[in-house]
């Protein structure tokens, strides 16, 4: 047993079964066995790979989408350059090095890092110590001034409320004991307003899934893009609209028990793109229509970008450069799972690639 499952199972014995999103967000936060608080999860040696650990391509284009973005709004200056879970720091460091020449950027930039893990906030310093960065707790914490935003696999590491339709309502996912084993249970079923909207396209027993912490999120990042001008990009896995049993655990690249050894294994679901598009339209600003990651990717020009790379490769290195492009964008790795959405002030002022 993990010392985390142990504190559950105390927990659970003293005051009855918690809910998933308590059990997630134990598991990923725990201040002292939370899996982030406690690793650096990416990476070959770790439990999962991204895509900007997969290739300097990633962040290379959506660093020059935001700079064409910036541009496109004429340059505002100050303004705030922020990623929200920026992991190692690959990304930013990937978008900053492909924005160096864009005239005046980086002197009006102020670039905020919103990260909640001590190990990762510590990769993070490392990786841009050539860089005048300010980290931040929480999205409310964003200076009120134009914001370009990025979110790579950040949404779906938000702990999830997953529930059960049945004949009298919706039965929340519920992690309860047996004996000394946590196990999964249902709570007796209740109506549930904030799932109002799904009786029309559910049945009984279809499970859907609501992630409430990345309502109030997305709406402090699509306030500030609304009334000051900016964008965000937000890349992750998932869908329109959440259906199914997402949830998953991750150990050694490898799927898991999430129940087996909590606060080791990483614990996310997909991302229900609807949910951030509807918080965002609610908070005054645009959405982009979804993309696949494929398809934004090939629209900002990673086929060029590919090749110009490849030709200052050969042997193993063009072989790895040609795998990480493939990764990236087939319909049978990311180009199709991975899906997009860019959050802007009006339709018009969408980044370069969103706006058809
Ligand atoms: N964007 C990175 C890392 C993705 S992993 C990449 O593409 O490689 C998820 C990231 O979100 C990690 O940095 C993790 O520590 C961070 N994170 C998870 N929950 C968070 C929260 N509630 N607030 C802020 N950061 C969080």
């Amino acid at each position: 047993m993990t010392p985390l499952a142990d504190i559950l199972a105390r927990r659970i014995a003293k005051t009855g079964p918690i809910s998933l999103m308590e059990f997630m967000a134990e598991c990923l936060l725990h201040p002292e066995h939370g899996y982030y608080t406690t690793r650096d999860p990416l990476g070959a040696a770790g439990d999962f790979t991204t895509a900007p650990e997969i290739s300097q391509m990633f962040g290379e284009l959506l660093g020059l989408a935001l700079a064409q973005s910036w541009m496109d709004q004429g340059c505002p200056a100050p303004f705030t350059l922020a990623e929200i879970g920026p992991g190692r720091g690959t990304l930013m460091a990937d978008v900053l090095r492909a924005t160096k020449a864009v005239p005046n950027m980086h002197a009006a930039m102020q670039v905020h890092l919103i990260e909640a893990s001590p190990t990762l906030k510590a990769a993070q310093r490392d990786k841009l110590a050539a860089y005048d960065v300010t980290w931040i707790d929480e999205a409310s914490a964003l200076p009120d001034q134009p914001l370009w935003l990025l979110a790579n696999e950040f949404f779906d590491a938000l702990p999830i409320r997953q529930f059960t339709r049945d004949a009298h309502g919706w039965r929340e996912t519920q992690v309860a004991l047996e004996g000394e084993a946590l196990v999964f249970g249902l709570s007796n079923p209740a109506p549930i307003a904030a799932l109002d909207h799904r009786l029309a396209d559910t049945k009984v027993g279809d499970v859907v899934e609501v992630s409430p912490a990345a309502v109030p999120i997305t709406d402090e990042i699509a306030r500030r893009i609304a009334s000051n001008g900016g964008a965000a990009i937000i890349v992750d896995y998932g869908d329109w609209r959440s259906l199914g049993d997402t949830f998953q655990a991750l150990e050694a690249h490898k799927m898991v028990d999430p129940l087996a050894r909590p606060g080791q294994a990483d614990l996310t679901a997909h991302v229900d793109f609807e949910a951030l598009a509807r918080a965002a339209t609610d908070a005054g600003a645009s959405v982009s229509k979804m993309i696949s990651q494929g398809e934004i990717l090939s629209r900002l020009g990673i086929g060029a970008r590919a090749q110009t790379l490849a030709q200052n490769l050969d042997g193993e290195a063009l072989e790895t450069h040609i795998k990480a492009f493939e990764r990236l964008t087939s319909d049978a790795e990311m180009g199709t799972l991975f899906k997009t959405i860019a959050i802007a002030p009006t339709p018009s002022r969408l980044p370069p690639g969103f706006d058809t």
